[in-house]
């Protein structure tokens, strides 16, 4: 079944739309514009103009790099050491749509890079963000919805895209059921292996996923370009599972799902074991990237160059470029997800 799109709008009073505009050339100071720019130049899958794509708007775990209480770790001080939690943005020029995954503690930061990816002007009735597709309800991934409340945005009716749970979550709980009473979010359903049509050349699909089940179940999400002849890229999503084994018994296989996809974000929380110390992190419940790694590596090239590893803590030295944990990874021909690199969703409309 699939959910019927309501064009909702939330509506920003953006006194400083020229200087967001100028920000999206790429051309600007700041940190993220470069990393962006210089990614995309490094990347074959970069969108061409007009194609819809994702925008990796956070590769951090839930509590992002640095953490809380991690007084010693560079971030403070470097901001080329920092970053956000776990989000992909979705941006479609055609329609002139923007999506995120997840609302993290990020939320404020992200949003707004989501609108430099694709300025809009923000006249009245101009869509800002035309949904949020929520994985589960840990902190890492829903929490941004507080930004969207009366004390903030005081947006209207921002459609978010929830699993059973996670709504039931959202409407019983405070302070998240105040957004739903004050009409800031409008909730809209969810459910396992159902498409919801974004539009005629874009979908997005939840499958469920084994991870620990304190508030909600938990999906992650497969995004799909255009169908038919001229066939557009698929991405999975799965920021969070307890290990793959879990999932096979469920009767899903990484392996088949990386065969029928182009990208894989997939959870690279943890590098190895040992990487806290004093702790035997065995039963913690992510699969290292080494298991992984482990098990797909008798796969072919082009399928575990697919793989790029994201939601990873502030103890994972994957984090860095220039750490032993990295050069493994890419050695074993797999990828680390990259602050706002872009992936192309399919062919850019005929002109
Ligand atoms: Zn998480
Ligand atoms: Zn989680």
């Amino acid at each position: 079944m699939t959910s019927p799109i309501r064009t909702m709008f939330i509506r920003l009073a953006l006194g400083a739309a020229a200087a967001l505009s100028a920000c999206s050339t790429h051309s600007a100071s700041s940190p993220a514009a470069s990393v962006a720019a210089g990614t995309d130049a490094a990347n074959p899958l970069a969108p061409r103009e007009g194609e819809p794509f994702l925008i990796v708007l956070g590769t951090a775990q839930d509590g992002g790099v640095p953490q809380a209480g991690a007084f010693n770790e560079p971030g403070w001080t470097d901001v080329s050491r920092q970053r956000l939690v776990v989000s992909l943005g979705l941006i479609d020029p055609a329609t002139s749509s923007r999506w995120l995954f997840e609302a993290t503690p990020d939320f404020r930061r992200q949003l707004w890079h989501l609108h430099a990816a694709l300025p809009l002007q923000p006249t009245p009735g101009q869509p800002v963000l035309n949904g949020i597709f929520l994985t589960h309800a840990h902190i890492g991934h829903y929490t941004g919805l507080m930004f969207l409340g009366h004390e903030s945005m005081g947006a209207r009716d921002v459609p978010v895209y929830a699993m059973p749970r996670v709504r039931e979550f959202l409407t019983g709980n405070g302070p998240w059921s105040q957004l739903v009473n004050y009409h800031n979010i409008a909730l809209h359903d969810l459910a396992a292996d159902q498409p919801v049509m974004l539009s005629p050349s874009l979908t997005v699909t939840p499958i469920l996923v084994p991870h620990r089940q304190e508030f909600s179940e938990v999906v992650g999400f497969r995004i799909d370009g255009p169908r038919g002849p001229t066939r557009g890229r698929s991405v999975l999503f799965i920021p969070d599972i307890d290990s793959w084994s879990a999932w096979d018994a469920q009767g899903t296989r990484l392996e088949t799902l990386l065969a029928s996809v182009d990208v894989a974000y997939l959870d690279g929380t943890f590098f190895a074991n040992g990487e806290i110390p004093g702790r035997d992190m065995s039963g913690f419940p992510h699969p290292f990237i080494t298991a992984t790694m482990d098990r797909l590596a008798p796969l072919p090239a082009a399928q575990r160059a697919k793989v790029r590893f994201i939601h990873l803590n502030h103890t994972n030295p994957a984090l860095w470029p220039d750490s032993p944990a990295r050069r493994e990874i890419t050695r074993r021909g797999f990828h680390v997800a990259q602050p706002f690199e872009r992936i192309g969703l399919g062919p850019a409309p005929h002109h």
